[in-house]
């Protein structure tokens, strides 16, 4: 059989059935899966430190033998993974506090590569914030050669990938054909495909295997610029929207009876979003702002713009507390102009559900706030002006389209998305491609920072009498357990264990109540709003508060299992405190290991939630950022949006004068180009039609 880049991996030699379904975890089901499985990352001699040389405060990567293993407790009761490792020059102890189960992944003999600070510890002792397990027998050194470590998976080390792909390299290589025009890499300064390939699996240098990673990252960043010239043409035509008219009678009135003062951000964005709804072309715009910098009250002004054109709006909250909440939200800053919101979501009683479908109906003006029930129920808005999406992120990009095409008739509503989740520019643009964005970058006056803090499993009793002395004071505080494995069921028998031991042991007498995602939707909010008001102290919870929960009281969060959420869902956490007048604490509690502490420093350090989205990134990835995948936006395999700024903004030139000088990519020189953004990006495009 001739082989292809098509070919089933299986069909190579050294992949039997067993590897062929370890590989498939990697993602790799073809010869050119393989070929595309490139290096994450590279070492070599100018990296690589001897284990002789390390001195006590240096931060250093080596490679060594493991020659010992052993878990030792400490006095804390923390168990100790130990190895000791060897290279031509020395030993050296490492140590990883706290991950006892590394012993069924390192073994005597095997080869590792470590990276992380010596400190003193009897001695010099090296806590790895990373290890790449090589395999038994690996080449111990670089020999003054690049290293290539490649993604593994449990049961194929990096030794056997390296091993495949070395092996059949030479035969890959020649099937593959360059088909981007040579001008447009020399313009961006990236080699062709098939010396790149070859560059970034066999390198002569580490700066010859990252030239070669730009050709493949740079392909693609162009396919993602683009997919979104694509978009823009494709919505430009789709995008007649309404003329609003801004008649200052609503919007101006609302302003003399708001109770404070709009901050400039807030001011802002009002502008811009009035200036879109009052253009010919639809509104689509993400206003993307912080926990408690004010969104709501941006997009009330909106909806009165929409409003006093006659128009009704719809405001679409991922969940029913938080739909509620709006609405009564809404309800309090409207109530001085008579305006009443509609609440529409799936446990409101058939009468409700009834008058709220007479009002869509009706298409009187209206604001019809609630949860994805806005695009279930049967009834459609006779007049849908303006749609409002909170929290855009925690919706498909399919549901996002369904409720702008709620209206009845031809007419397509301007469409206005809010986000707390900071999304840094380069990469709002090469996740949204054709959406304006208005930033609210500040916070009303008046807040405190919220002091956060680690603390391990020792000062548990101290944490909670903290609880305890701030609830005598008046305040209130939430637990927070995490979801274990995506199990809402683990999560549950955790937080309802903890909650029964609290009641009965630290936090006796202090009035606690569960919440968790399992309970039925008007439990939940029975709970919550006795917690609004003030009938319960302590709020023990599953992540389901993680989102707008606005309880002004409360003052303490304690995350327990810190290490097993992202930076951003804790900062999202935090945010739930320090809403009020009084000073507010988030305690991360328990004991987690050196990489996860190091980790968790950025909370403790900063409260800019660009930042922590951008080291979230930085440590995660992109697809974590939102604790999941979004369908259909595209994700780089090889490129990073963040640090890629300089050949993003090269990709996005090349793909202007692409489509510039051959707008259908009609070209026969194009059609390969055309070819893969039609069957790679597909699903993308159609979704960025509407999205
Ligand atoms: P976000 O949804 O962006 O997290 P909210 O819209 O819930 O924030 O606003 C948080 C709180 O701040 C609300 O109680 C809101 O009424 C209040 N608020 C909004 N804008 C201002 C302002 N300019 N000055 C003072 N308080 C404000
Ligand atoms: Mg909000």
């Amino acid at each position: 059989m001739r082989l292809t880049l098509e070919t089933p991996v299986t069909y190579l030699t050294g992949v039997g059935p067993r590897r062929a379904e370890l590989l498939k975890r990697l993602n790799i089901f073809t010869a050119g899966d393989l070929l595309w499985h490139i290096p994450h990352r590279y070492e070599d001699a100018t990296t690589v430190r001897s284990i002789n040389s390390l001195r006590i405060g240096d931060d250093a990567t080596v490679i060594g033998t493991v020659i010992s293993t052993g878990i030792l407790p400490t006095k804390k009761g923390l168990r100790v993974f130990q190895a000791v490792v060897q290279d031509a020059s020395g030993l050296i102890e490492v140590a990883w506090p706290g991950q006892p189960w590394l012993d069924r992944q390192i073994k005597k003999e095997d080869v590792l590569l470590l990276s992380g600070p010596v400190r003193f510890f009897h001695g010099r002792q090296l806590a790895p914030r990373e290890f790449v397990n090589l395999g038994a027998g690996a080449d111990g050194t670089t020999g003054g050669r690049v290293l290539s470590v490649y993604g593994a998976t449990e049961g194929l080390s990096v030794k056997v990938i390296r091993g495949l792909i070395e092996s059949h390299l030479d035969a890959l290589l020649p099937l593959v054909e360059e088909y981007l025009p040579a001008p447009m890499l020399t313009a961006a300064g990236v080699p062709a495909l098939r010396e790149a390939l070859a560059a970034v699996h066999r390198p002569a240098s580490v700066a010859a295997a990252l030239e070669g990673r730009s050709r493949l990252a740079f392909e693609e960043l162009l396919f993602v610029h683009l997919l979104h010239r694509k978009a823009r043409q494709l919505t430009r035509n789709a995008r007649d929207g309404i003329r609003f008219v801004n008649k200052k009678a609503l919007t101006a009135r609302f302003r003399e009876v708001l109770p404070f003062t709009l901050t400039k951000a807030q001011v802002r964005s009002i502008r811009e979003i009035v200036a879109d709804m009052c253009d010919a072309t639809r509104m689509h715009r993400l206003l993307q702002g912080d926990v408690g910098t004010g969104k709501t009250v941006v997009a009330l002004f909106a909806a009165l713009l929409a409003m006093e054109n006659d128009q009704q709006v719809a405001f679409m909250a991922p969940t029913e507390l938080l739909a509620e909440q709006h609405a009564r939200t809404i309800d309090r800053l409207l109530a001085p102009l008579g305006i009443v919101p509609v609440l529409l979501t799936g446990s409101r009683s058939a009468a409700e559900r009834r008058l709220a479908a007479t009002r869509m109906e009706g298409g009187e003006p209206c604001l019809v706030v609630g949860t994805h029930a806005l695009v279930q129920v049967k009834t459609a808005f006779r007049a849908l002006g303006l749609a409002i999406i909170d929290e855009q992120h925690r919706f498909g990009v399919d549901q996002r389209r369904a409720l702008a095409e709620r209206g009845m008739g031809p007419q397509k509503p301007d469409v206005l998305l809010m986000s707390a989740t900071p999304i840094p520019r380069s990469l709002a643009l090469t996740m949204y491609g054709d959406l304006d964005v208005s930033l609210l970058d500040e916070r009303p006056p008046g807040r405190k920072p919220v002091t956060t803090a680690m603390r391990p499993e020792s000062a548990r009793a101290k944490v909670m009498a903290f609880i305890r002395a701030q609830v005598e004071a008046g305040r209130q505080a939430y637990i927070v357990y995490p979801l274990v494995e995506e199990s809402e069921k683990i999560a549950l028998t955790a937080a309802t264990t903890a909650c029964e031991e609290l009641t009965s042991g630290p936090l006796a007498g202090l009035r606690l109540a569960l919440l968790h995602g399992r309970m039925a939707a008007d439990e939940k909010d029975e709970v919550m709003r006795r917690f609004r008001d003030g009938a319960i102290d302590v709020l023990v919870a599953t992540t389901v508060i993680e989102v707008g929960i606005d309880v002004p009281n409360a003052t303490v969060m304690v995350v327990e299992h810190p290490e097993r959420f992202g930076l951003s869902q804790l900062h999202q956490l935090r945010g739930r405190v320090g809403r009020g007048a009084a000073e507010s604490f988030c305690i991360l509690l328990g004991d987690v290991g050196a990489e996860a502490a190091e980790r968790l420093q950025v909370i403790v350090r900063s409260e800019d939630g660009f930042e922590i989205a951008r080291a979230d990134l930085a440590i995660r990835g992109m697809g974590d950022l939102f604790g999941e995948r979004q369908s259909g936006v595209p994700t780089f395999r090889i490129a990073d949006p963040l640090k890629d700024e300089a050949l993003s903004d090269a990709a996005r030139i090349a793909a202007d004068r692409l489509v510039d000088e051959d707008p259908d990519l009609a070209r026969p020189e194009h059609r390969r180009i055309k070819q893969v953004l039609r069957r790679g990006y597909g699903r993308a495009l159609e979704l960025f039609r509407v999205g």
